[in-house]
């Protein structure tokens, strides 16, 4: 589309590509603003389904689909960044979609956005791009220790990597790992993982929210602590780095920069999200615009709102596992009797392994006092 992008008015129809929680939580804050969403997902049992106003059940490359999509929406976006990269240039050659095909394309893909990372000066781990066993063999004779090979395409919540001490065969972990194009990256000894949400408009401003720590349970997001207990130099630093990420993208709409912060305060990116991120999920409850209104806001060409967090927060996820059977929920009244709480469920009939089918958000006067309690509840449910 041409640079000089319309501003959409806030009664247009919004297109959201993916049908997953995220684009559930946009579909609701959509229709607190009266804003029309039109779903495009595979299967009409995603979440986003029972909360947009119209669906389109098709696969991403079913070229009706796409023309019927456009047909329909007015602006659009996506959920979630695993969507052909073709199918993204032909939405954006009929319709306007923020973030842009270039930006998705490059957070889709390990080795892009690496390359992006390193093009911007943006800190990152080293890394080098593998295609073969001996690409490996030489990568992991120049890193000299420890590191993690990931898959190029198709990686989130630790799928597709696997750790490497230094010292295995790398033809025998090239063979197992099943050959697709990778990376390998220095492991990081970081001290915390942090990650920063920023929204950037159409008028090119960049807003950040303050930066979340973030907590793993079997590779998955657990537990976000905001604010992040950090210096204020490395708040500030990651606001700064989110910032430069977002403008170096050439950013519209909201994104999340995952960092690793090492023991003497400095930052390397991990990850960036092209979309709304479970780290993000404390908005809803406790800041002044949530990451999906904001992410209405910009996609629409509204002016951005405020990130100011009213409050310390814990966000805890609510996994499958914490489901006393494939249908039976926790008991939720311990939750309910904290009145600083709040629950969010995404509508999954069926809770399988590790399935994210909700989170709560836990306010409190301190980030400690919010965090304790979540732990606490978590414990009780995973009995
Ligand atoms: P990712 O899917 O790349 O976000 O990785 C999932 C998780 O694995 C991260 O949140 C980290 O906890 C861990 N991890 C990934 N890459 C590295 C690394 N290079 N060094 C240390 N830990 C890592």
């Amino acid at each position: 589309m041409s640079p000089q992008v319309p501003i959409h008015t806030p009664h247009c129809i919004v297109g959201v590509i993916g049908g997953g929680q995220l684009g559930r939580m946009i579909a609701l804050a959509a229709r607190r603003m009266g804003v029309r969403t039109v779903i495009w997902t595979g299967g009409l049992e995603a979440p986003a389904v029972e909360c947009a106003d119209e669906v389109i059940d098709k696969p991403f490359d079913d070229a009706e689909a796409l023309a019927d999509f456009c047909s329909r929406v007015t602006v659009a976006t996506v959920e979630f960044e695993n969507i052909p990269c073709e199918t993204l240039e032909k939405v954006a050659k009929c319709i306007d979609l923020y973030p842009s095909p270039r930006a998705i394309c490059i957070t889709q893909n390990r080795e892009r956005e690496k390359n992006f990372l390193k093009e911007n000066n943006i800190p990152h781990t080293w890394f080098a791009v593998i295609a073969s066993a001996t690409d490996l063999a030489a990568a992991m004779k120049e890193l000299n220790g420890p590191g993690v090979l990931k898959t190029a395409d198709f990686g989130y919540d630790g799928k597709g990597q696997v750790k490497l001490e230094g010292d295995e065969d790398p033809e025998k972990i090239w063979a197992s790992f099943g050959a697709p194009r990778s990376v390998l990256e220095a492991w990081v000894p970081f001290e915390k993982e942090l990650s920063v949400m920023a929204a950037r408009g159409a008028d090119g401003i960049t807003v950040t929210y303050d930066p979340a720590e973030n907590r793993h349970r079997h590779h998955i997001l657990d537990v976000s602590i905001i604010p992040a207990r950090v210096s204020p130099a490395v708040a500030l630093e990651a606001a700064a780095i989110a910032r430069r990420v977002a403008e170096a993208l050439d950013y519209r709409g909201i994104l999340g920069v995952e960092f690793f912060l090492k023991k003497d305060g400095s930052l390397l990116v991990n990850e960036i999200a092209p979309r709304p991120h479970n780290s993000g999920h404390h908005t809803l409850d406790a800041c002044v615009t949530s990451q999906f209104t904001q992410q209405l806001r910009a996609v629409i060409g509204l002016p951005l709102g405020s990130t100011r967090l009213h409050s310390p927060v814990a966000m805890l996820n609510l996994l499958g596992d914490m489901w006393r059977d494939e249908t039976t929920p926790p008991d939720w009244l311990p939750l309910f009797e904290d009145p600083e709480t709040s629950l969010h469920l995404y509508g999954k009939r069926r809770a399988i392994g590790r399935r994210k089918m909700g989170h709560a958000n836990f306010l409190g006067p301190t980030a400690e006092d919010a965090l304790e309690r979540a732990e606490a509840m978590k414990a009780l449910w995973l009995i």
